[in-house]
């Protein structure tokens, strides 16, 4: 059994989940229940970032204290990620005791294999509060952060640990050289490699100014205590996972789904912190895109606003789900609204595979007495396998549009067979072979579609493959896709997988 360990990134504990957050974990949840299917030994870490200036000034603008405010915070993140069925297996916080001992574990990993990779240095630069980042060059517009355009910069000198990340210029163009998977898509691998043609700087490893942080394992020259930076307290979630009471994690991570902004950490400082402490790193990193609203990224600084539970409760989860695999896919940028959701759900969900569903389900019913028979194999069949085949290479890919365009192919084929054959027509006329063949044709489909609908849709899935008489003990598997069984299989008619109801659009 093949072990993968996928990581989405860590949220920031500053605000409730928004649907940048969302499409994240929905993308990696599709790709680890597709793992499961296919048999690997999963390991899924979804998680909090606690710690930071901006928490530590919620929480006091709120009169609470900032851990009081991140407990409240992972709570409200927890909420969500269950309504939207994300099977992730373990939650971490980097305010937990493990993740702290680990950073700190991490950090002096690094001192003892290469003292010299961490050296003083004073900073004096342009801080801005809402990334918690020195700003320079075209970063700054107008005076002002580009993406906290509200905020005023601060003029800041301090001295810090810095960690050497030029000297891993060579080892980072090497890595991915060898191993062109390291960053996908194609187009966040030569963003990459672009950054390390300009050549890198080292990066701060410290702060004196962020109180609300895991202290920095030793002091600066002058006696000085600092917290370690938000780099090296967040990145080694991934490695410190493992350390938790009941973890499977086991370094390194076959995959971190991160967002496209955050790929230079995840592709250029983590493995080079991982390099330094002589500790293996992971195998991949994917990077997708964002969501828009209406033209904008949904995000809380930039003021844009689209209510996650709204969306949710809009369709139910699993049509949120379906909409943003397969209009947006996981590799570009993608653009949320109520009428092309309102769109998707009738025309994909509502008439394609839930019309399919009761149509077979109802013939099954009203011809068979709802016990799937026996037929020989017919050209609905044969375009069902070539859908598994096509829908398994995609996936592979971290295709998920790809995945899901498969997979709805075969509904509209099916709607089609129907049309085409008109079963109805072979009951008036006694064809008993004919319509017999029709219909495990189409049962074989639904079979089919339970299995390669399952990652994207989990209840849905579910619900069809209770329709379909399926039990506990048959629990859906990848087998069933390859090959469904269903003579004998008896099926239930349907109480609508997919209701039509247009709602408003508010
Ligand atoms: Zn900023």
């Amino acid at each position: 059994m093949a072990r993968f360990f996928l990581t989405t990134a860590i949220d920031y504990a500053n605000g409730d989940p928004h649907m940048g957050h969302a499409f994240e974990k929905v993308g990696a949840d599709c790709i680890a229940r597709y793992r499961r299917l296919r048999g690997d030994d999963v390991w899924f870490l979804i998680g909090m970032d606690e710690h930071g200036q901006k928490v530590a000034q919620t929480a006091q603008d709120r009169g609470v204290s900032p851990q009081a405010l991140v407990d409240e915070i992972a709570a409200t993140f927890q909420a969500t990620w269950r309504a939207l069925g994300i099977s992730h297996d373990q939650f971490i916080r980097t305010t937990a005791p493990e993740h702290k001992a680990g950073v700190t574990d991490l950090i002096e990993r690094i001192f003892r294999r290469n003292p010299d990779d961490f050296y003083e240095r004073s900073y004096r630069g342009l801080y801005c509060v809402g990334c918690e980042a020195f700003k320079t060059g075209a970063e700054i517009v107008d005076g002002k952060c580009s993406i906290h355009p509200t905020r005023v910069l601060e003029e800041v000198e301090e001295r810090n640990w810095f960690f050497r990340l030029s000297r891993y210029q060579g080892f980072l163009e090497e890595l991915l050289e060898r191993n062109p998977d390291f960053v996908r898509p194609e187009i966040r691998r030569n963003e990459i490699l672009g950054l390390l043609r300009q050549g890198l700087e080292d990066v701060s490893a410290s702060r004196s100014r962020i109180t609300w942080a895991v202290p920095f394992p030793r002091p600066t020259s002058d006696g000085q205590a600092q917290t370690t930076y938000v780099w090296f307290d967040a990145l080694p979630n991934y490695w410190t996972a493992s350390r938790f009471p009941g973890s499977r994690a086991q370094w390194p991570a076959q995959l971190h789904v991160v967002g496209k902004d955050i790929t230079r950490f995840h592709c250029v400082i983590w493995p080079a912190m991982l390099h330094a402490a002589g500790e293996p790193i992971p195998e991949g990193v994917w990077a997708h895109g964002f969501i828009y609203f209406g033209g904008d990224r949904l995000s809380k600084s930039a003021g844009v606003r689209l209510d996650l539970g709204e969306a949710i409760a809009r369709h139910g989860p699993d049509a949120l789900r379906y909409f943003l695999i397969r209009e947006t896919g996981f590799a570009n940028d993608g653009s949320f609204t109520w009428e092309r959701f309102d769109e998707r759900y009738g025309s994909d969900l509502a008439d394609g595979l839930g019309n399919l569903a009761s149509r077979t389900l109802a013939m099954l019913e009203k011809y068979r007495g709802g016990t799937v028979p026996a037929g020989s194999p017919t050209s609905l069949d044969a375009a069902g396998a070539a859908t598994v085949t096509d829908y398994a290479s995609a996936m592979d890919g971290l295709d998920l549009r790809g995945a899901a365009e498969a997979a709805w192919q075969l509904v509209a084929a099916a709607n089609q067979y129907i049309v085409q054959v008109a079963p109805w027509t072979l009951a008036r006329q006694g064809r008993d072979t004919e319509l017999d063949a029709a219909l495990a044709a189409l049962a074989g489909c639904l079979v089919r579609l339970a299995v390669l609908t399952h990652p994207i849709m989990p209840g849905k899935a579910r619900e069809l493959w209770d329709h379909l008489g399926q039990s506990a003990p048959l629990d859906i598997a990848w087998a069933h896709a390859l090959m469904p069984q269903v003579v004998g299989l008896k099926v239930r008619k349907p109480d609508g997988l997919f209701p039509r109801v247009p709602p408003t659009t508010p």
